[in-house]
Formats: C-alpha cells, structure tokens, sequence
C-alpha cells in the first residue's frame, strides 16, 4: 500500500475526545474507533520474524487490530473473500445484474437494514430464477453481493449479481448454455421485481416488523408502485473472477481509508471526491473535521458493517 501523508488512527487518536464531548457512539462504533486508533502502535504489543535457518531478523512491526472497519486491516479479508467466492463460481460464462433500491426506500431500510436487505436479497434471487424457469426453461446460477454505499460515500442500496449464462435443465439433467448477448428482458425483470418486493414489504408491515399508519404505508406503496424500478443486466465481457475481484474490492473497501484524506486542519477539511475513473476537482468544504469526518466515518463504520458477509 503506497504512503499516505495522513493515517486515520492519527486522526481518530487526535479528534475522539471532541467527537465524544458532541456525540454518544453506540458500543460497536466505540469498538471500532478504540481498534482503529490502536492498530500497530505499541499499545497493541509487537512481533518479529526470524529465520530459523540463518538466524537473520526482519525489522520488528506492530500487531493489528484486525478490526473489520480497520483501513489498515482489510486487506486480508477481501482476499479471502475472493478467494472463497472464486472457487464457488462455475465454469462458465457469465452475466451481471444490478438492482437497486428505490431511492423512497431508504428512510426504512436505514431503521430497518436487515429485514429490508433481506427482503432484497429474496426478491433478487426470486425474480431471476422465476423469469429463467418461465421464459428459458433454466435454473440460473447466482452469486449475490450487497453494496450499501456508492463511490461518493452516500446511501445507497443495490445488490450486484452474477448470473450464469445458462443453466440446469427443469429435470436436473443438462447444463443448457445462453449463447446470445442478452439474457432476460430488464423491464420484465424491473416489473416482476417490483412486484415481489413490494409484496415483501407488506408481509413485513403484516408480521409487525415495519410499524406504519394506514396512510403512510398506503401513499408510500402508491408511490412505489407508480415509479419505473430499473434493472442492469448485461454480459460481464471480463472473467467472472474479474468481476469478484472488482466486487470484492469494493465490498471491503472501508469508507475513509488514509488516501482520501488530503489534509488535516481541524477546522477545515478538503476532501477529494470519486467520481469514476478520474479525480474532477477538490471539493473544498468548510467542514469541521472532527466532527462531520468523524461522522462520516461512523456512518460508514455502520455501513461497512452491513456490507461485509459473515463466514
Ligand atoms: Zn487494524
Ligand atoms: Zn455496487
């Protein structure tokens, strides 16, 4: 990893105390800010390795946190991740699906994240094996990532997955390949989608999980159900591992990692914007760092959370 002018435990070790004189951390973000300003100094102890062959000594570094929301220590788990979703990942060519959450969902899917991305992942899954089984008389193969966050760093719910082009025959017997450059039709796909996810959110309200008024509920579902939902579907032109791989990065990418601070003034705070492929401008924002990067930085602690998969 290239040298970056400023470390986030730095900043943490810095700005905590202001932070906590203005805001109460629930006890998974206190961990996480405790982990990230520990990880490799002394605090954490040290290690040294030794070849037990010549006796020669490498320089002695600190231990990590290991900490899942750690900059510094999600390296290793994205690899493993690859790894794992590599080898379950069949022989074959491949397509890959975008759906998202409209953007009227938020507000509940933030009160409620794991019913609702649940909910996203049933609907997903649903949908595509539906549409596969009826229209090309197939069971697809999927591989199914949440990503709760876009490049900028703001909400934003959607699920990325990989589809097999083809699949098992209704009998079980025969692998049936898709050859053509289209799978399924998105605006059938988009309509079925909305169906089952709307149907979803109602057995949700049902079983007491979502508590709403009548009339909330009612104009939210009117509102719903007037929008276009989009579905992306296209052929993944790279290997499936590519796309793991570029999925993999994205899903253990921690929110504020060392390289997207340009500097620390305590008072002000420049903070370099994604957008893709390449770096408009600065956005110069009177911000207090200590408090709105601490923020943002606990906003992505809880969504990081959310994102990584349990094994
Ligand atoms: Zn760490
Ligand atoms: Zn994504």
């Amino acid at each position: 990893m290239a040298r970056t002018p400023h470390d986030l435990g730095d900043i943490v070790r810095r700005f905590r105390s202001d932070l906590e004189a203005a805001e109460t951390l629930t006890p998974v973000q206190g961990r996480a800010l405790s982990a990230i300003g520990l990880c490799r100094t002394a605090a954490l102890g040290g290690h040294q390795c030794v070849c037990l062959d010549c006796g020669r000594k490498e320089d002695p570094s600190y231990n990590s946190c290991r900490n899942r929301h750690c900059p510094k220590c999600q390296g290793l788990a994205q690899e493993r991740w690859i790894a794992a979703r590599t080898r379950a990942i069949l022989p074959t060519p491949h397509f890959h699906a975008v759906f998202t959450l409209p953007d009227q969902l938020r507000p509940l899917a933030r009160v409620h994240p794991v019913a609702i991305y649940d909910l996203m992942f049933r609907c997903v899954a649903a949908t595509l094996l539906e549409m596969a089984r009826t229209r090309l008389g197939i069971t697809l193969g999927l591989t199914l990532v949440l990503h709760i966050w876009s490049r900028k760093l703001t909400y934003h719910v959607h699920l990325h997955v990989l589809v097999t082009a083809g699949g098992l025959t209704l009998d079980g017997e025969t692998f049936k390949a898709v050859e053509e450059k289209f799978l399924l039709h998105v605006k059938p796909l988009a309509r079925l989608f909305k169906g089952k996810l709307m149907d979803g959110l109602r057995g949700l309200r049902k079983d007491g999980v979502i508590s709403m008024t009548d009339g909330a509920f009612g104009s939210l579902m009117a509102t719903l159900w007037k929008l276009d939902w989009h579905v992306y579907l296209k052929e993944a032109f790279k290997a499936p591992e590519w796309v793991l791989e570029y999925l993999g990065r994205y899903t253990h990418r921690v929110g504020i990692s060392n390289s997207r601070i340009l500097e620390v003034h305590g008072e002000r705070m420049i903070k370099r914007t994604f957008n893709p492929g390449f770096r408009i401008n600065l956005h110069q924002k009177a911000l207090n760092l200590a408090l709105a990067g601490a923020r943002a930085l606990l906003d992505i602690t809880l969504s990081i959370n959310a994102n990584l998969p349990t094994e």
